[in-house]
């Protein structure tokens, strides 16, 4: 029984494991703190990212590997993949870890994204700023995620004060003013075969997502042939096997990269329920070779995620066509504890869950 190792386990790699048992694998995961939800659903090995021996270790006792994190050292991917099949490659987490790296990256493809500058200093802030205007948006190029480690400015005071409090190098980014936010999650398996889903449309709230509707509503085909063409060009360029998620902004007819995740993604979490076969079992099927599933959605479905708290599980479940999805974690304020996948969903059906969901929201 082919046996699959996972960096991280969170919710992402404990989704996985759940989806790939039945085709016959077994998982275990690597992760640096024993408080994991994964550890529920498979072997957990404690270790730390950066501790050579127990990633040998680890990885010795497995015949794949994977990740649900990206930002995994770049030092351990490619450790463990000098050592066994590791996907996706590190080069994936190379242009992912770094918003400055991932942005010329999408622009050497031919893929806009919003105007962007790196800054490290003074000097190069007051030159970004004269090169893209105000308002931007200033990113830590490094570690930030649900909307940490980034700043809207409007003036350049409130620029340099963002710059002087994180002190480590940022990117200055023109603020786009998007018609809305988009997402295609791509699979390409390891022998090429590419599968991409139908773009959805995501809503954030604190540099939270709170709400994914897919298929998104009101895409032409073009658009979607656009995403995917930006996607298989992505998947093709970094060698890529696994899930990748782009992240898009929509402004007219146009799409603009906001972002890579090289792995599965919270907006794929619709296709649980809503597709024939969900991203976590492609994400499986990609790393081990085996044919992708079909990608299609088999109703309109909307995702709301549970964040800080949830309503009783019975309360959710009332609401018709919701799949609740907890992920064994305790509650805390921010922190995303599960989702509801709502399939088939009507709009009617979809603000009963969010006004439920709401109430007991926490962040
Ligand atoms: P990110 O951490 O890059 O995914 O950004 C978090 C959220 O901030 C995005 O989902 C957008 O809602 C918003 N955002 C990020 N960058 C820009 C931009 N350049 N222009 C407008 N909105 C942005």
């Amino acid at each position: 029984m082919t046996k699959v190792g996972i960096l991280g386990a969170g919710q992402l790699g404990r989704m996985m494991a759940l989806a790939g048992y039945p085709l016959g694998f077994q998982f275990s995961f690597f992760d640096e703190s024993p408080d994991v939800c994964a550890g529920q659903v498979g072997g957990l090995r404690i270790g730390r990212f950066d501790d050579a021996e127990a990633l040998r270790r680890f990885g010795d006792s497995v015949d794949v590997m994977t990740l649900e994190w990206e930002n995994v050292p770049l030092a351990a991917a490619n450790l463990l993949a000098d050592r066994l099949p590791f996907y996706p490659p590190p080069r994936a987490l190379e242009v992912a870890q770094d918003r400055l790296v991932e942005k010329t990256t999408l622009n050497g493809l031919g893929i806009g994204t919003a105007p962007f500058a790196p800054v490290e200093t003074q000097a190069e802030l007051d030159a970004a700023i004269a090169q893209i205007g105000l308002p931007g948006i200033l990113k830590t190029r490094r570690g930030g995620y649900d909307g940490r480690g980034q700043a809207l400015v409007r003036t350049d005071a409130e620029a340099h004060e963002f710059l002087e409090e994180t002190s480590q190098p940022l990117i200055y980014e023109g603020l786009v003013s998007f018609e809305r936010e988009l997402s295609i999650v791509a699979a390409r398996s390891t022998t090429g075969e590419v599968a991409c889903y139908p773009l959805v449309e995501n809503h954030h709230r604190d540099g939270i997502l709170r709400l994914t509707l897919a298929p998104a509503p009101n895409v032409s085909t073009a658009l979607q042939a656009r995403a995917e063409a930006m996607a298989r060009e992505l998947l093709r360029h970094l060698d890529y096997v696994g899930v990748l998620t782009t992240e898009l902004f929509q402004v007219g007819d146009e799409l603009l990269a906001n972002e890579i995740a090289p792995r599965v993604h919270n907006s794929g979490h619709w296709g649980i329920d809503g597709a024939v076969t969900s991203q976590f079992e492609n994400h499986v099927r990609a790393i081990c070779g085996l044919p992708l599933g079909d990608t299609s959605a088999t109703a309109p479905s909307a995702m709301v995620n549970l964040i800080g708290n949830h309503p009783p599980v019975e309360q959710l479940l009332a609401v018709p066509g919701a799949h609740v999805h907890l992920y064994g974690k305790s509650n805390r304020s921010k922190r995303k504890i599960g989702h509801v996948n709502l399939t088939p969903s009507t709009d009617e059906v979809l603000s009963r869950l969010q006004a439920l969901v709401a109430d007991y929201e926490d962040g």
